[in-house]
């Protein structure tokens, strides 16, 4: 076989792909014609492809690149400790210094008393662990009958068979698999489902479901809520402001437990270290992944607090993974969070970019095919419509429109995703203005040419 690199040309190495790499959340077939698009390079907010393309990458990969491509720091802190202890696990009563350093770490900046760390190595293992740590932790409280767990429709926890099964994808739950004892209720989504409501009328009916349920199910068999303060996956969807209090009010009320899903917006993405913080909650666990180490190191976990640290701590839990931990993964991520820390970059995202940024883009409403536009630190989303008054969906299959724009972006060198019609943002938090403003007017001349293709 031919030693493929990056200046093998770019027809075989799409032809390579496409004979021999099943892509994710990806129809493979579609790939023997075009070809995926190939990245060979990428440097602070910009990606370099195959055919020579600079390409503003608005979604920091998948959400993750938070402190922005090409970090020397960080390669030089994975070499250095792959000399130095490349593996070992933190079974059997081992440990090793960049797991300890990292998890006091994050319990110095996780809130309140989010002081205990259970690492995994990636957000939806995470959150597999969230599942079982709960049913766990309920079990040895004496209350093994408490063991549902809710979550909610369009929410996304990841791709393993728990996490799909918390995550209300309904497009995966199609395809089997689903875990016992997991109940969903409605997305806060107030422009698609808000129906005459006010948002703040719809923000506490929607919170309100969550009291519903619990109460159908019996207070005492219900184990935990998990949500994403601010739906990623599911297309950026800000709850009105109504909606957390009376979300918190609940699970208080009801003393189960409150799962943040943190995964996109810890880390700076809101504009403070964690969403809970810019949401005012007090979740007892929060599932971590993504901006730990900017995506430098596949590597996740569960920030978890003192109460459900201790019951866990007193019976032998019985889980983990090989990499549970893994060295390399934690010296890259702590080097990640001391680059966030020591410049500033959270500070400089509340205070100067993301007030910027959410000034020139809630300024795409007054382009005709943009209904809302709602953005939170640097996550943000908009709602194509066919009519802004009406709230109106396309007339063609949900996503036809988004998919048409997505691919304008692309071709104008800008990443954005679409979930359906809604376009999204989730850029490097290390973005500048000027940055922002090319952002902005790529994201305007993709607008237009939709726009046009659909006259
Ligand atoms: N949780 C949330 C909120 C996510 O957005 C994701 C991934 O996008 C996950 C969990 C799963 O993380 P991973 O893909 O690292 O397994």
């Amino acid at each position: 076989m031919t030693l493929l690199s990056v200046n093998t040309p770019t027809e075989e190495l799409r032809r390579v792909d496409a004979a021999h790499h099943m892509h994710p959340f990806t129809n493979n077939s579609e790939l023997e014609d075009k070809g995926a698009r190939i990245i060979t390079r990428a440097e602070g907010c910009w990606l370099s492809d195959s055919e020579g393309n600079r390409i503003l990458d608005a979604m920091a990969g998948l959400w993750c690149v938070n402190i922005g491509y090409g970090r020397e720091e960080l390669s030089q802190a994975a070499a250095r400790q792959m000399s130095d202890l490349p593996y070992y696990n933190t079974f059997f009563q081992t440990s090793h210094v960049p797991a300890i350093a990292l998890s006091a770490k994050l319990a110095e900046l996780a809130p309140g008393d989010l002081n205990h760390v259970f690492f995994a190595g990636s957000g939806s293992e995470a959150n597999d662990t969230n599942l079982r740590m709960v049913r766990t932790y309920w079990q040895a409280k004496g209350q093994p009958e408490r063991n549902v767990i809710i979550g909610r429709w369009n929410g996304y926890h990841g791709s393993t068979v728990g996490a799909m099964s918390l995550g209300g994808m309904k497009g995966m739950h199609a395809q089997g698999g689903i875990v016992d004892g997991i109940e969903h209720i409605d997305q806060p989504n107030w422009w698609l489902e808000g129906g005459d409501m006010s948002p703040e009328e719809f923000g506490l009916e929607r919170a309100r479901q969550l009291e519903e349920k619990i109460l159908e199910l019996g207070p005492d068999k219900v184990a935990a809520f998990i949500a994403e303060p601010v739906q990623g996956a599911g297309g950026v969807i800000v709850a009105p402001d109504s909606y957390w209090p009376e979300i918190q009010r609940i699970v208080d009320k009801y003393g189960i437990l409150l799962i943040a899903d943190e995964v996109i917006c810890g880390f700076g993405r809101t504009g403070n270290w964690f969403a809970t913080e810019t949401l005012g909650l007090r979740p007892h666990i929060m599932t971590i992944a993504k901006g730990l180490s900017s995506g430098y190191q596949p590597i996740g976990g569960s920030i978890v607090c003192d109460e459900v640290a201790e019951v866990i701590g007193g019976v032998e839990f019985n889980h983990g993974y090989t990499y549970s931990g893994h060295p390399v993964a934690c010296a890259v991520a702590l080097e990640n969070l001391r680059l966030l820390e020591e410049e500033k970059v959270i500070e400089r995202v509340r205070d100067e970019t993301a007030p910027y940024l959410k000034q020139k883009f809630e300024a795409l409403v007054d382009h005709p095919l943009v209904g809302e536009a709602k953005i939170v630190g640097m996550m943000g989303s908009i709602a194509l419509t066919p009519n802004k008054e009406t709230r109106a969906v396309f007339a063609a299959e949900a996503g036809t429109v988004g998919f048409i724009c997505r691919e304008r972006c692309f071709s104008n060198n800008l990443i954005m995703r679409h979930v359906y019609d809604r376009m999204i943002i989730s850029p490097p938090l290390v973005i500048s203005k000027e940055e922002i403003d090319i952002l902005i007017e790529r994201a305007r001349q993709s607008l237009d040419e939709t726009h046009a293709i659909l006259r």
